[in-house]
């Protein structure tokens, strides 16, 4: 199964994709992730990268498409995998749609002001990368690993990134309609109802 994982940022589509990658054995492949492993190795690409993310601003297309497409390249025809984070505008989504074949793009929906709440709260383990609440625990509750907050989790760039969604990247949810692929679920609630949700969606 080929899935993308759709909605504004923190919305939920990192803590549905650990489930899924459970439940149907999927490869996670999350380009923000991927931009942030590199800064942390100082590359060229995630020094590049880190202008933009910490300005709340998209990636150029032609830098998250050559990175998405030397990934793609490592996957068999039918190995499974879940995209977090990609395409984030038209141009990327027509990219995606040369190279592969989806089964369903999954639309987390969550309204601005939740989703600000959440991310001003987020923290994440630097060991397993379970995202959880800094205000409930100072050890990741799944490891007992070290939390950290993202640097761009702060309001002024969360409003920043929401408007780039609205702007740039929820035109994606009438291009994937148009295509018959888009599965809409409501993303407040509990990870494991949010979960349910999805599982049932994926389902039917
Ligand atoms: P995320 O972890 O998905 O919230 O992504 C963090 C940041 O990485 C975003 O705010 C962008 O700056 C950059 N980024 C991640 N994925 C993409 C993408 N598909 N296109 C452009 N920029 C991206």
């Amino acid at each position: 199964m080929r899935l993308v994982l759709l909605g504004a940022p923190g919305a939920g589509k990192g803590t549905q994709a650990v489930f899924l990658k459970e439940r149907h054995n999927l490869a996670h492949i999350s380009t923000g992730d991927i931009f942030r492993e590199n800064l942390k190795n100082s590359t060229p690409l995630g020094l590049e990268a880190k202008k933009y993310m910490d300005a709340g601003q998209l990636v150029p297309d032609e830098i998250v498409m050559k990175m998405v497409g030397e990934k793609l390249a490592e996957f068999s025809p039918d190995d499974g995998f879940m995209l977090d984070g990609f395409p984030r505008t038209v141009a990327q989504a027509e990219f995606l749609e040369g190279k592969t074949k989806l089964d369903g793009v999954v639309l987390f929906k969550v309204n601005d002001e939740a989703i600000v709440k959440r991310l001003t709260s987020r923290a994440v383990c630097k060991d397993c990368g379970n995202v959880t609440n800094i205000h409930e625990h100072d050890k990741c509750p799944s490891c007992g690993g070290e939390l950290y907050r993202r640097d761009d989790d702060n309001e002024e760039t969360i409003r920043k990134r929401l408007k780039v969604f609205h702007e740039q990247t929820e035109e994606l949810i009438e291009f994937y309609r148009a295509r018959n692929l888009l599965l809409e679920v409501e993303a407040e609630g509990t990870p494991e109802e949010i979960f349910s949700r999805v599982a049932g969606m994926l389902k039917s």
